[in-house]
């Protein structure tokens, strides 16, 4: 099966070169979802596009009939932040305009209209579960397309309104989205899912998911999720439970600004068991076995204890990502010169709590208040 190509512009640069996204779309022999998967919104998390492109490659080696619906694929989804360079680090989490991260920038239609989702639930209480399908897309595509038209004015929008009126025009009518990030330091595989769908997650393979139950509305998952999530909430209040079968995913692969084997193998294979399970795609040995007997630690934000230099200094002996660390023992040591006349020292930093080591710093020279590491506290 060949995919279709299609560039899509997102800006011109002072230089007269254009800013885009390359986009590639498989369409299968018969109807069913549609599947969005990018990779890259933050500069140093590479690792996503390799995911692409082993992910493009197997789908262009299977027969238009082995596909249910469409799956569309966006490599270096952020090209702006992708190429920002400091020395020879990838700096572009934040853009540079504005310093706002380029993963709270997006459109949601539940932040501006929750009245609303009120209202139509009520309206649309007792209707068939496809016309609440369609027809509240159809509310939330007229409320997108309302607020880009301000694009068209002469005063126009800045660049980062535009480039998320971009990425989320071509993802608003999916089922599922998956948004393909790692950590910007070096940090082990785990996953973002919401209430409601964590049976499916299971697919994906990862050991760890973070179930985010109080969002906060900005992010590409959420932005997506969000207010089919109220929708649900608004019926259930109402007596009526009704699951969209809609799911949105942030896969985080490891570490920044590398393209780690295991990570790439593990988020492959996920996604692929993903859409088997999903009876997106139909191909042999997926979805593979273990997937309904795979356990899931799932945690929240809260369980990750993010340490901070108590003091300036040079990081020795890291821990390991993913080893154990326990209460009151020596999690990491931070040699000191402090210019005050006496030896150079060795300071021991002791965990708070037990747990695992979730992310470390990548750079080990640390000024006081810098990021050291995560601690994950199960
Ligand atoms: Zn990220």
């Amino acid at each position: 099966m060949k995919p279709i190509i299609k560039k899509v512009n997102l800006a011109r640069l002072s230089s007269g070169d254009e800013l885009g996204l390359q986009l590639y779309q498989f369409v299968g022999n018969h109807p069913g979802e549609k599947i969005y998967i990018q990779a890259n919104l933050h500069g140093a998390e590479i690792v996503g596009n390799v995911v692409i492109n082993e992910l493009f490659h197997w789908l262009s080696q299977l027969e238009a009939d082995q596909l249910a619906g469409e799956i569309w694929l966006v490599p270096a989804c952020n090209p702006l932040g992708m190429n920002q360079r400091s020395h020879f680090f990838s700096p572009g989490r934040f853009n540079s305009y504005d310093g706002v991260d380029w993963n709270r920038i997006f459109w949601n239609y539940e932040q501006q209209h929750s009245h609303q989702i009120e209202t139509f639930a009520q309206q649309y209480l007792n209707a068939p579960r496809e016309t609440i399908y369609k027809d509240y897309l159809q509310t939330i595509q007229n409320a997108f397309d309302q607020q880009k038209q301000f694009k068209d004015y002469a005063s126009s929008v800045p660049y980062w309104c535009h480039y998320r009126n971009c990425l989320q025009s071509l993802c608003l009518d999916a089922q599922h989205v998956i948004d393909i990030h790692s950590s910007s330091n070096q940090g082990i595989n785990f996953f973002f899912g919401f209430p409601g769908r964590t049976e499916q997650a299971k697919s994906f393979l990862l050991d760890i998911g973070i179930l985010v139950e109080q969002p906060e509305g900005l992010t590409f998952d959420e932005a997506f999720i969000n207010p089919w999530l109220s929708l649900e909430k608004a019926f259930a209040n109402r007596g009526r439970s009704i699951n969209f079968d809609l799911a949105s995913w942030t896969l985080e692969l490891g570490s920044g600004m590398t393209a780690n084997q295991q990570s790439v193998a593990t988020g492959v294979q996920g996604i692929k068991n993903y859409l088997a399970q999903q009876h997106v795609v139909d191909v042999a040995k997926f979805p593979l076995a273990e997937t309904n007997h795979h356990n899931i630690t799932w945690v929240n934000k809260k369980q990750i204890k993010k340490y901070y230099a108590p003091t300036g200094g040079i990081i020795q002996s890291y821990p390991p990502l993913k080893s154990n660390v326990v209460a009151k023992e020596t999690i990491y040591q931070l040699l000191q010169f402090n210019k005050e006349s006496g030896e150079p020292e060795l300071i021991e930093v002791t965990a708070e709590e037990s747990g695992i080591i979730f992310d470390v710093g990548t750079n080990q020279a640390v000024n006081e208040g810098e990021y050291v590491l995560s601690v994950l506290e199960l």
